[in-house]
């Protein structure tokens, strides 16, 4: 029997750009380190310093007046506040042929909420009853609509909980969204998932596997979790439905790594909400995993089968 080796262009050194606005923040380090370690070449690109030519048939980006070359792959961490001019720098890695971790189409689709939520519930994937709207004429059928009191009311732009409220009455909650109304803004009604009990789950997921996952408990007396909220994260056990639940929502969205956050319900897994850029900090500390080092694995993988298709065997 032959055995046929081929190595990726001579060697198995990738060349990794990281996206990221700052190399300080804990995610960015901790993937240039894991990138390094595992004898790879990666050089952090602040995104909004790059600019663009976009001739026919020759993309290029340049960075602080020298063009960009050579990449084999590039780790988007786009923050919410560039989606914009963020996907459009990586839309043109794509261009020149550098594989992104998540691709840019995934990444624009999944910092719309509305849009993420419509996609996994077209694909049948459990999450709570939510309603959307932006100037409801009758307020009290909207509260119909989604089941009636308790709700939570999210205020569509917000992050780290705040713009989450939780309505206890009927008439809590005609308020709520009426000052919201006020604000001109869109806004999310959604059933409270009382069960959950001021926690929810953190499934990180690298291609199709739930890597790691820890639970977010909320301080007493409040129900977000959030970490930036006084929460605090510890290591969680999920169930098989769980991890399906969470793998099918990131290949719903097309992203190979997302934070996937759901909710414990007595009918099962709901998910929240597919992050694109999940921060590593939160859960390799509760975790004790290596995520990072997770993630350049998967991308030499993807690298190799892209390359080699024999490699695949
Ligand atoms: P943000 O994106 O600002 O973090 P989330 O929608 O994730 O807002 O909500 C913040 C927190 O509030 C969640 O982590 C969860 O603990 C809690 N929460 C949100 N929606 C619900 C819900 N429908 N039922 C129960 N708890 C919820
Ligand atoms: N910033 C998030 C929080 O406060 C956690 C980090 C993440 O989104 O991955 O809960």
């Amino acid at each position: 029997m032959v055995t046929l080796l081929i190595y990726l262009s001579g060697d198995n050194v990738l060349k990794i750009g990281i996206l990221s606005r700052n190399p300080d923040l804990y995610s960015t380090r901790r993937l240039v380190e894991a990138g390094q370690k595992l004898g790879h070449e990666v050089e952090v690109i602040d995104t909004l310093h790059c600019y663009m030519n976009i001739a026919a048939h020759a993309p290029t980006i340049h960075y602080k007046g020298e063009e960009l070359v050579g990449f084999d792959a590039v780790i988007p961490r786009i923050g919410a506040s560039i989606t914009f001019y963020g996907t459009a720098v990586l839309r043109q890695f794509e261009m020149m042929g550098v594989y992104p971790l998540n691709e840019s189409v995934a990444i624009s689709r999944s910092r719309d909420k509305l849009r993420s939520l419509q996609l996994l519930s077209r694909k049948g994937i459990g999450m709570p009853v939510t309603g959307f709207a932006h100037k409801p004429d009758d307020v009290q059928d909207l509260i119909k609509m989604v089941g009636g009191a308790p709700l939570v009311i999210k205020l569509l732009e917000g992050t780290q909980g705040i713009g989450v409220v939780l309505a206890e009455t009927k008439k809590a909650a005609e308020s709520v969204i009426e000052a919201f109304m006020g604000l001109k803004t869109n806004i999310l009604v959604q059933e409270f998932v009382k069960e959950a009990d001021g926690a929810d789950i953190r499934c990180l997921v690298v291609g199709d596997k739930v890597v790691a996952a820890m639970k977010r408990q909320a301080q007493p007396g409040e129900f977000r979790s959030n970490l930036h909220r006084g929460g605090t994260a510890s290591v969680v056990r999920i169930t098989p439905a769980e991890r399906a639940t969470a793998v099918q929502a990131a290949k719903v969205m097309g992203l190979n790594v997302a934070g996937v956050d759901l909710l414990r319900s007595s009918s099962g897994p709901k998910v929240m909400e597919v992050n694109s850029s999940p921060g590593l900090e939160g859960i390799e500390a509760s975790t004790g995993k290596d995520v990072a080092g997770m993630i350049i694995k998967f991308i030499e993988k993807q690298i190799d089968i892209k390359t080699n298709p024999l490699s695949r065997t």
